[in-house]
């Protein structure tokens, strides 16, 4: 399988260069068979996709996601419908140039605030953010800045700062056994998003963080008032490529990855006709047909490197930030007051208390259980974007 995917990934770049599918064709067509043998280890399953989930999300069945995005489609979809009725925001003055180390200096303000601890880390620069563990008192971070772009930096920043702030709040008596890590993807990825977008993108954060924003960016930004600098960075826009994509489309593209995904191992879709069903969904969600394979079904590393069943706890970890969000609200009914003044301490905490401390005690299912008293829905996080998004586009 190392060799497969090794020669795989080699394939990939090539093909993504070329944008053109086919010299990627055979290799995955390789991938998905040894994917199917390796859910052979697992039987009895109930669905071929169970085990390959399982690895990313423990206990987590197909049927579940399922059922779980079967919810979500039809409200995203309409949601993105009405959001391209109404006229678009303005978002012209973030492409400007914005000096590299006011951005740095930036976010690190950002982030001090939000209680990462200097002592047990650090940031560098990397060509892809990324958070490291060397142990429960050592997590760095790294970021990336594009002077043409605000948002690269310090959305990345608040991103991986939440995945720190998890590796940081483990309980200490895991440290060196198996419970020294999250419970899952998608939990961890729900911190990271917490913070980058039901924090950074919220009104009440930049209510504090704006003006001093405009004071590393004067010239840039002294003219932009705050209502249309929060309006600019939720605006909404359907793209090709996941990684960039807003936050009323971004499950868009993990759903479609998800069916498609499950149709390869089921054997319902063969590999030769993935890019034609691939710009097909993408018609039908996003309103978009991509005008090529690298701005389609070639733009993700995760095929190639053989991961079948990441996709989806991206898009679960969105659904878990926003439920435990409702929750955070109803123990401390002042949270909006507390960001407003820069104030993230009953937050954190709150977070070390209920999800860090535990590691990897609990499945995901059964941790937001034990939070939240359900498992996990997507009706809170249908909520949030509807509220959020019926204010900005006024719906
Ligand atoms: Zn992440």
């Amino acid at each position: 399988f190392t060799e497969v995917t090794t020669l795989a990934q080699e394939a990939w770049v090539k093909a993504r260069q070329q944008a053109d599918f086919r010299p990627f064709q055979p290799h995955l067509e390789r991938i998905v068979e040894m994917r199917r043998e390796y859910s052979e280890f697992f039987k009895p399953y109930t669905h071929v996709y169970d085990p390959q989930l399982d690895d990313f999300e423990p206990g987590m069945k197909t049927a579940e996601v399922q059922a779980i995005f079967d919810e979500v489609r039809p409200r995203q979809v309409a949601l993105l419908k009405a959001i391209q009725s109404r006229p678009q925001v303005d978002d012209s003055f973030l492409q400007q140039e914005f000096p590299e180390k006011a951005q740095w200096d930036f976010g690190v303000e950002v982030i001090t605030r939000f209680g990462y601890d200097w002592q047990k880390g650090r940031q560098d620069k990397s060509a892809h953010p990324f958070t490291t563990s060397f142990g429960v008192g050592d997590v760095r971070i790294t970021t990336r800045v594009d002077t043409r772009r605000l948002g690269t930096a310090l959305f990345g920043t608040m991103h991986e700062c939440g995945h720190a702030l998890y590796d940081l709040g483990l309980d200490p008596a895991y440290h060196r056994t198996p419970l020294r890590h999250g419970a899952s993807m998608a939990v961890h990825e729900s911190q990271s998003r917490m913070w980058e977008n039901l924090v950074g993108r919220s009104l009440p954060f930049w209510k504090f963080f704006y003006k001093r924003l405009q004071e590393y960016f004067p010239s840039q930004l002294g003219n932009v008032p705050l209502e249309a600098f929060y309006k600019a960075i939720n605006k909404v826009q359907p793209s090709f490529i996941r990684v960039e994509a807003d936050e009323a489309t971004y499950n868009l593209h993990i759903m479609l990855r998800l069916e498609l995904e499950i149709a390869l191992l089921e054997g319902s879709l063969e590999v030769k006709d993935l890019p034609a069903a691939w710009n097909e969904k993408f018609q039908s969600y996003l309103g978009l047909t991509p005008p090529n394979d690298a701005l389609g079904v070639l733009q993700d590393i995760h095929w190639s490197s053989g991961y079948f069943g990441y996709f989806p706890t991206y898009a679960l970890g969105n659904l878990v930030s926003a439920q435990l969000w409702e929750k955070i609200h109803a123990d401390i009914p002042d949270l909006e007051g507390q960001i407003e003044k820069g104030e993230f301490g009953a937050l954190l905490s709150w977070l070390r208390e209920n999800v860090h401390r535990w590691g990897r005690l609990y499945e995901p299912q059964d941790l937001v259980e034990k939070i939240t008293g359900s498992r996990i829905t997507p009706q809170p996080y249908l909520r949030y974007l509807e509220r959020k998004y019926g204010e900005i586009y006024v719906l």
